[in-house]
């Protein structure tokens, strides 16, 4: 059935089920003009949005899946709260369908929200739906909440601070070729791609262990760090072979001919954290969550990046995905 059949009533209805995941604060649900929810006592609530369009952001059944396009459309909201340390709470969301959308479609893109807003606690609370002429826009608007005075900003390193970053770098960019090419394998490459994990987790303890600058890394790491450097006003000097990249995408730079470097700092989507703290916090928060790396240092300077690489050195221009 397309979705112009079932009409946006019916729409609304099939999905408006199984949507509260932390129920306790919410006073109105789906099903009225606004939802209403409580906030908590000395917390401070933060707001981000995020659009994602079909064929500018994802190509359906190339790049992932309807159940995939539901669950990033999520992710890239829960990262940029992870980014600010907070906790995720609640989304809004507006889904732009055109008529001849399939509704099992439909049905499996809220599978994928509603399965990473499960295991996240998040509440949907409501949102609209409304026709496209030409393809999906989904834009999700997610709420969470911070301790107050607590947010973690971009601007707040300061030389002497360690930079380092969770996990591996490039991922998702490397996976987001594999897909490109029908390449068999590379399974690590392309779950990165399709499943992002927003790093709540981490973004909590990096408000416990005193994170002096924090951003996720949505655009590749030349345009992070840039960002952190730029808002801080200061310099920060990267080690290149410090960054950690995962056996799988050397492989598959190896496999392509392709230059791997290109995938970890000029890549997107992996939403994993960069971050800067004193160096005595860090190896603090390294005994309580063991898979961060420190890539460099921050020391004083006006806003840029030096990569230094063996013997060489040379300013890392904040060269990532842009629009336009
Ligand atoms: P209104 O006309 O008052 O804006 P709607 O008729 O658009 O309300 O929506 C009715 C209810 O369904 C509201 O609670 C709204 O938040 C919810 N809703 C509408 N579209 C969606 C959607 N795509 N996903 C989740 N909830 C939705
Ligand atoms: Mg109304």
């Amino acid at each position: 059935m397309k979705i112009s059949e079932l009409g946006e009533f019916g729409f609304i209805d099939a999905i408006k089920e199984d949507t509260l995941f932390n129920p306790d604060p919410v006073v109105i649900g789906i099903g009225d003009d606004g939802a209403v929810y409580k906030t908590s006592a000395g917390m401070e609530q933060v707001a981000v949005i995020d659009t994602m369009v079909e064929n500018s952001h994802f190509i359906i059944h190339r790049t992932g899946d309807w159940y995939d396009v539901g669950y990033k459309a999520v992710a890239s909201n829960l990262s940029d709260i992870a980014a600010m340390g907070g906790v995720p709470t609640h989304i809004v969301l507006s889904t732009a369908i055109a008529p001849d959308m399939e509704v099992d479609g439909l049905v499996s893109l809220y599978d994928g929200i509603k399965d990473i807003c499960r295991s996240y606690h998040v509440n949907i609370l409501g949102g609209d739906t409304v026709t496209s002429k030409e393809g999906m826009v989904i834009t999700v608007a997610a709420f969470g909440e911070i301790e107050e005075g607590k947010a973690i900003r971009r601007s707040g390193a300061r030389p002497g601070d360690i930079v380092a970053v969770s996990h591996t770098i490039g991922n998702s960019s490397g996976g987001l070729a594999v897909l490109l090419q029908n390449h068999d394998g590379y399974s690590q490459l392309k779950r990165a791609h399709r499943f992002p994990v927003p790093q709540v987790e981490l973004g909590r303890l990096l408000v416990k262990y005193n994170c002096h600058s924090l951003n996720d890394i949505s655009d590749g790491l030349a345009s992070e760090s840039n960002e952190i450097a730029k808002a801080s006003d200061v310099r920060l000097v990267l080690k290149k072979e410090a960054i950690p990249v995962s056996d799988e995408l050397k492989a598959w730079a190896r496999e392509s001919k392709t230059n791997v470097w290109k995938y970890v700092f000029n890549g997107g989507e992996d939403y994993e954290l960069i971050f800067t703290m004193e160096p005595a916090d860090f190896h603090a928060l390294q005994a309580e969550y063991s898979d961060v790396t420190q890539i460099g240092v921050v020391r004083s300077g006006s806003g840029d990046v030096l990569l230094v690489d063996g013997d060489s050195e040379s300013i890392l221009a904040p060269t990532g995905w842009t629009h336009f």
